[in-house]
């Protein structure tokens, strides 16, 4: 037979996270009451100067392709918008617009990983970031990080999992699924382990927004100068501003290696839509205070998720520092009911009581299962009592 699928096939799966979504979306579809702890998107609609600007754009025909690295404009203004944050002047050639903080994330590995490469990830980790770094041919590294320690990153625990064959190291903060932050203390130290081997770092921040305690501000964008060409920090406008549809995300490296991404997603996407170009950067022009405001309003769901949590027998949930997931532990529940792993709660919860969470398989983490509560206070009120139902088995 000459006719055959991509071997690459047989490295990767498809994502978990998109399963559950996909099943609580049948399951709805035929009438089930789903309350749905799994989506890893914000609740809230796009703040409307974005949507008018979105709106003008296709009025005023800015539907034509654009530069591909993004519309000058909209890298100008993120360059501004970060060179601010961190207190240093980024310029606009260091940034690079594209499909989503995933897809930018992607053609950066696809640049920057050779076949054969190791690549260390910290577990538990974003599901993409292993698959992405095998359909580069590298090998992902997982560096196992303590739940007694809220899954924080540490410098020593990457420091362990390094090895001649190691090229990179990627790293999330606030973390998806765990809520974990890295200090500001383990990322200078992480900085002086990626110059000491010479590797690259990609530093995905997606979530910066999403922080709890202003004493947890940080971002490795600010270690700039001391990493050099070897950081490429990425984020995205999805989480913080509610635009997870419009599929705009960026990075932000040394301009040489902008290119090199470059050379990557010109042969992909091009370039993401015109008119979400437009709409970023009203984003960044005329709302860039819609995070600060939507801090708040996820802080109280986080205190209400995780207390309700924290209530029920078998779970043992840490306090998040940052993004919109709690991560409870949920041995003493699997032995209660029976169950072998976390997989099988994530089916029997959504079968039993029609609740969608994520199990820590996905995340590498098995004996966990992630819960979003990026969702209305209704809704989290009636998936705790669901979950409540489910453990004392009424
Ligand atoms: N990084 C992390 C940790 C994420 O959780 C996500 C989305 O869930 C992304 C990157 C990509 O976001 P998007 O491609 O929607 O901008």
């Amino acid at each position: 037979m000459t006719r055959r699928k991509a071997s690459r096939l047989g490295l990767v799966g498809t994502s978990q996270t998109i399963a559950v979504k996909m099943e609580a979306d049948r399951l709805r579809a035929e009438g089930v009451s789903i309350i749905d702890f799994g989506p890893g998107e914000p609740d809230l609609d796009s703040p409307d100067v974005v949507k008018q600007a979105g709106i003008q754009a296709i009025r005023e025909n800015f539907t034509h392709y654009t530069a591909a690295a993004g519309t000058p404009e909209l890298r100008a203004a993120l360059a501004t918008f970060y060179g601010k944050r961190v207190g240093r002047e980024i310029s606009a050639s260091s940034v690079i617009v594209g499909v989503g903080g995933k897809s930018v994330i992607f053609a950066a590995i696809m640049a920057l990983v050779n076949p054969g490469d190791d690549v260390i990830i910290p577990a538990p980790y974003w599901v993409s970031f292993p698959e992405q770094v095998r359909l580069a041919g590298g090998s992902p590294v997982f560096a196992m990080l303590d739940p007694a320690d809220g899954f924080t990153l540490r410098a020593d625990l990457l420091a362990a999992a390094i090895t001649p064959a190691t090229r990179a190291i990627i790293i999330n903060s606030p973390s998806n699924p765990s809520g974990g932050v890295l200090p500001p203390d383990e990322a200078r130290k992480i900085a002086e382990l990626v110059v000491e081997h010479d590797l690259w770092l990609i530093s995905d921040e997606t979530y910066e927004s999403f922080l709890y305690d202003p004493a947890d501000i940080f971002s490795m964008l600010s270690l700039r100068e001391m990493l050099g060409e070897r950081l490429v920090f990425s984020s995205a406008f999805s989480k913080s501003w509610s635009m997870t549809g419009w599929r705009v995300g960026y990075a932000i490296a040394d301009p040489g290696i902008v290119k090199s991404i470059l050379t990557v997603q010109s042969h992909d996407t091009t370039h993401t839509c015109s008119i979400a170009q437009r709409a970023a950067l009203a984003a960044l022009e005329l709302a860039p205070d819609v995070p600060s405001e939507t801090v708040e309003l996820y802080r109280g769901r986080r205190e209400r998720m995780v207390s309700g949590l924290r209530e029920i027998p078998g779970l043992s949930c840490p306090m998040p520092r940052g993004a919109f997931y709690a991560y409870p532990e949920v041995s003493g529940l699997l032995a209660a009911k029976g169950l072998a792993s976390s997989s099988e709660l994530a089916k029997a919860l959504i079968s039993e009581v029609g609740l969608a969470t994520v199990p820590g398989e996905a995340f590498g983490t098995p004996g966990f299962i992630r819960l979003s509560y990026a969702c209305s206070d209704e809704t989290i009120r009636e998936g705790l009592e669901r979950l409540r139902r489910f453990a004392a088995g009424e």
